[in-house]
């Protein structure tokens, strides 16, 4: 049936100013990690993604590597487009990234110039996209000198196959050099996409202040540490759950019981908050005002619908936010 997206769908979303510009993210955005590839379930992807943007949730993350296999999320993607997103297509911030290994030889990996501008247009091409808003270099390369890296991203905007650029897990370091090569050819480094939750903190340590000082947007991955920071797993593995399938990236030796007794503790907390677990993770990460937008994945349409409902109770009191600390540090 063809596909009308809801007349409310700018009614609840909260949008976030990415950095110092002028572009706004939801405060949840979705990612095609999982569950949107050649070995899943075509309708499921697509109705979450219809419902996602029923619910304001504007932008839609992808990368060359998604799947599996390889490519073939942003062809579901491309596919979902056709069916039903086309007529929206300026509503919405579609991202792709390159960075990872996605074909054989030395020019399918890492960061250099031409697997770059290679991998962007292979990606169009699988979505039937003539650009994307967000580019992304996916990780840092240790080898390509990041001027070459960043010449990449300058010459992916002069060719308006993208319209905003970002990185991906790249140290604060990094991501101050990335942002002064970029000014000095005339750009401002958009976003950095790392991932952070309760269970992953790194960033706080020096990145979000570089952020902060340059401007800089923060959409942060895997804020429910791929399913971890739910209900889902305390009674277990269950079948059909990202840890149970061959695929996914959550690898049960990860469910640790020292995890799961924190997940008890923050569950509990969380109920007492009149919340979920997932949907108090989400807000947890958004605390910061320097975060835009949490990145989540999701397998079911009932997952987006209980994410985007963690905006009813954003507000964490300083006993909250203390016990989550002891919680976490204990
Ligand atoms: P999350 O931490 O949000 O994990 C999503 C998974 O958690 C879902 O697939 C589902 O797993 C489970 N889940 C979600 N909602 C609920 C709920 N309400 N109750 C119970 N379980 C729930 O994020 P992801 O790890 O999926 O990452 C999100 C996105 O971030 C990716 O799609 C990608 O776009 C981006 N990313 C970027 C990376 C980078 O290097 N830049 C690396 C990794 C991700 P289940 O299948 O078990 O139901």
């Amino acid at each position: 049936m063809e596909y009308l997206a809801s007349g409310n769908r700018y009614d609840k979303m909260k949008y976030n100013r990415c950095g110092k510009s002028g572009l706004k993210l939801p405060a949840i955005s979705l990612g095609l990690w999982h569950n949107f590839g050649g070995v899943d379930v075509f309708e499921n992807g697509r109705a979450i993604v219809r419902r996602a943007f029923d619910l304001g949730i504007t932008h839609f993350d992808l990368a060359n590597n998604y799947g599996p296999p390889p490519g073939s999320a942003e062809e579901n993607f491309g596919v979902i487009l056709k069916k039903d997103l086309k007529p929206y297509r300026d509503e919405l911030i579609i991202s792709t990234k390159a960075g990872w290994g996605m074909w054989p030889g030395p020019y399918g990996d890492f960061g250099s110039r031409k697997y770059l501008i290679a991998s962007l247009d292979q990606s169009l091409k699988r979505m039937g996209l003539e650009y994307v808003d967000i580019f992304y270099h996916h990780r840092p390369d240790p080898e390509t000198p990041l001027e070459e890296t960043m010449g990449a991203l300058d010459q992916i905007l002069r060719s308006g196959k993208a319209l905003y650029v970002g990185i991906s897990q790249y140290k604060p370091e990094q991501t101050k050099k990335a942002v002064d090569i970029l000014k000095q050819m005339g750009h401002h480094l958009l976003i950095h996409q790392p991932r952070y939750s309760m269970f992953d903190r790194w960033i706080e340590e020096g990145l979000t202040d570089v952020l902060e000082k340059e401007g800089v947007g923060a959409i942060v991955f895997s804020p429910l540490e791929q399913g971890l920071l739910t209900d889902k797993y305390l009674k277990g593995i269950p079948e059909g759950s990202r840890a149970s399938k061959p695929w996914g990236f959550l690898k049960p030796d990860r469910i640790t019981q020292d995890k799961l007794e924190k997940v008890e503790k923050l569950n509990e907390l969380a109920s007492r908050r009149n919340q979920s677990l997932a949907q108090m993770a989400i807000a947890w990460v958004l605390r910061k005002p320097v975060i835009t937008s949490a990145l989540i994945g999701a397998s079911k349409v009932e997952q987006v619908e209980d994410a985007v409902k963690a905006l009813d109770n954003l507000e964490f009191s300083s006993e909250e936010l203390n016990e989550i600390e002891k919680i976490l540090t204990e």
